[in-house]
């Protein structure tokens, strides 16, 4: 499994990410593009995907989602810079699905956000694939900072942190061998 995963997120181009993610989750056809984007946005949808690997009827219901056809927004996924947050925001969704798509506790979260909301990497998102994985900020903890994204990863903020796996790649201006996040940088 670990091996199929590694070749998805190795995939050069959106279309070629959507072939090896349906050869993952067992289609002899490519993952319709609008399901890919939802996947990547929508952690619930990407959860219940990799639930029904191989469950062809299953999979069939989820791909073919009439909801699915909102994700249908024109966005510049060949471009360099978007491939890349594709690429990036897959790993991240495969990384967290093996860690069993656990999240942070509620103090892990806020302190993270809090870490964020007063950085200067924190910014409004400016790439067409990081307008699509935002959303809108609201006042609830693990939400504050929904509408941003991380200027040095360039990953959505509100995902971002409530992910175990996931970390701050921003140094901790005053602990060496930490991030901004005040935990341990990853060797
Ligand atoms: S993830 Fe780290 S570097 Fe990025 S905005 Fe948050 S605190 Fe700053």
């Amino acid at each position: 499994m670990i091996a199929e995963l590694t070749t998805i997120t190795s995939s050069n181009s959106f279309p070629e990410m959507c072939t090896r993610m349906g050869a993952f989750l067992g289609m002899n056809e490519p993952v319709p593009e609008n399901a890919m984007r939802r996947a990547i946005k929508d952690d619930e949808y990407a959860n219940n995907l990799i639930t029904c690997r191989n469950s062809v009827d299953f999979l069939q219901v989820l791909l073919n989602d009439p909801l699915n056809e909102s994700f249908s927004e024109s966005i510049e996924e060949n471009t360099h810079s978007n491939g890349d947050l594709a690429l990036k925001a897959v790993k991240a969704m495969f990384k967290w699905g093996k860690a069993g798509f656990s999240v942070v506790d509620d103090e892990t979260l806020e302190r993270r956000e809090n870490a964020c909301l007063s950085c200067e990497h924190l910014v409004k998102p400016n790439k067409s694939l990081q307008k699509l994985v935002v959303s809108q900020a609201v006042d609830k903890i693990g939400k504050r900072a929904a509408d941003c994204t991380c200027k040095l990863c360039g990953c959505s903020i509100s995902k971002k942190i409530k992910i175990p796996t996931e970390s701050c790649p921003g140094a901790h201006l005053t602990q060496p061998g930490y991030n901004r996040w005040g935990e341990k940088m990853p060797r």
